[in-house]
């Protein structure tokens, strides 16, 4: 049976590299993966770690320290990005690290006023061969079950996308036994803010995986609102639950703040239409490290 951490706990590098010495590493790659006439801009980075120390584990983040200080005259804050590639890196060899960076941008309604975000801007502006201050990885709780028949139910918003392209890739490039069944659900505002779907509908060539899209702004929920992922859970939510039933099943969500409440009622209305309470079904998840949320 399969449950509890993913990985023992000195197998998950951590902090190998800290705010006070971070890792300076040339980015290598760098494209936008949103299409040209999307207001979304959204990049996939990859940076050389050849010769370095970071090691890292699908599931954990990287921090960025960007240059500069902020108002106060202080060295800006660190700021997180989960890691987008397998541990192998993009390259195979564990010479890199990626990472699926959006321009931050806010428009103050009331004052018509532009406020760009620090690091994201920064990012997504940078060049190949400029250095960035890296440190991390950290995360011990979003990562991979151990064992290749687990199966994984994912819901991704956005940049949520970037630890289950590395869940995926590690899967079907890597692991050469049979792994169990793959389910992710990924939202994005529209079509041309469909992140890695080349890679995506390479996998879901591979029997058992499932990959289900929900676009907001294309597509109407069935009260005639704007389509999210659990929209489209509710339509799968019978299959999801019976798989959720089994132990090897682990539940993953990451993105935007505030979306696992939609896929908890989803949830909780497969359970009560089998006579289950989903209250203690879900407390024996989260004890059974089932359960992963990372959002913000
Ligand atoms: P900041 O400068 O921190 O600003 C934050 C927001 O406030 C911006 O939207 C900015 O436009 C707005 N703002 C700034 N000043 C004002 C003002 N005066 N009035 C109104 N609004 C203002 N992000 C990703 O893109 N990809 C990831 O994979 C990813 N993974 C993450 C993983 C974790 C574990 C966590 C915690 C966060 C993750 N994030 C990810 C989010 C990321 O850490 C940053 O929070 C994000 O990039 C915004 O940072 P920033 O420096 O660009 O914006
Ligand atoms: P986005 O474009 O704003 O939203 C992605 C999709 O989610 C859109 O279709 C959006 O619909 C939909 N959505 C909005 N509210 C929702 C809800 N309550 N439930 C389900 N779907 C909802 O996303 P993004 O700008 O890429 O941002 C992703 C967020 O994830 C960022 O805040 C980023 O910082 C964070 N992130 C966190 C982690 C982490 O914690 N590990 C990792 C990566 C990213 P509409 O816009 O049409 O309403």
């Amino acid at each position: 049976m399969m449950s509890g951490p993913s990985l023992q706990a000195e197998e998950i590098p951590s902090n190998l590299y800290k705010p006070n010495a971070p890792l300076s590493a040339k980015i290598i790659e760098q494209r936008r993966i949103t299409a040209p006439d999307s207001p979304n801009d959204v990049h996939h980075i990859v940076f050389d770690i050849a010769g370095s120390n970071l090691r890292y584990v699908e599931g954990q983040s990287i921090g960025v320290l960007p240059p500069g200080t902020d108002a106060n005259g202080k060295p800006h804050k660190l700021r997180l990005y989960s890691i987008a590639s397998p541990a192998v890196g993009d390259d195979g060899e564990g010479k890199t690290v990626t990472l699926c960076v959006k321009r931050a941008v806010t428009k103050v309604e009331e004052t018509g006023e532009i406020f760009q975000g620090v690091c994201s801007t920064f990012l997504c502006d940078a060049n190949i061969g400029d250095t960035v201050q890296l440190t991390g990885p950290v995360g011990k709780s979003f990562l991979m079950p151990a064992v290749p028949n687990a199966n994984l139910i994912m819901f991704a918003t956005g940049t949520g996308i970037a630890p289950f392209r590395a869940f995926l890739h590690k899967r079907y490039h890597q692991l050469k036994q049979e792994t169990g069944e793959s389910w992710l659900f990924f939202g994005a505002q529209t079509r041309r803010d469909f992140l890695y779907e080349d890679e995506l509908a390479r996998y879901s060539s591979h029997p058992g995986c499932h990959i289900v899209t929900a676009f907001s702004r294309e597509e109407k929920n069935r009260q005639g609102g704007r389509m999210y992922v659990q929209h489209r859970l509710l339509e799968y939510a019978d299959t999801l639950f019976n798989l959720l039933q089994k132990p090897e099943t682990c539940l993953y969500v990451c993105g935007l703040r505030g979306m696992e409440g939609g896929i908890i009622e989803g949830f909780q209305e497969a359970a009560a239409l089998q006579g289950i309470h989903w209250d203690d079904f879900l407390a024996q998840l989260k004890a059974q490290k089932r359960w992963h949320i990372e959002v913000y």
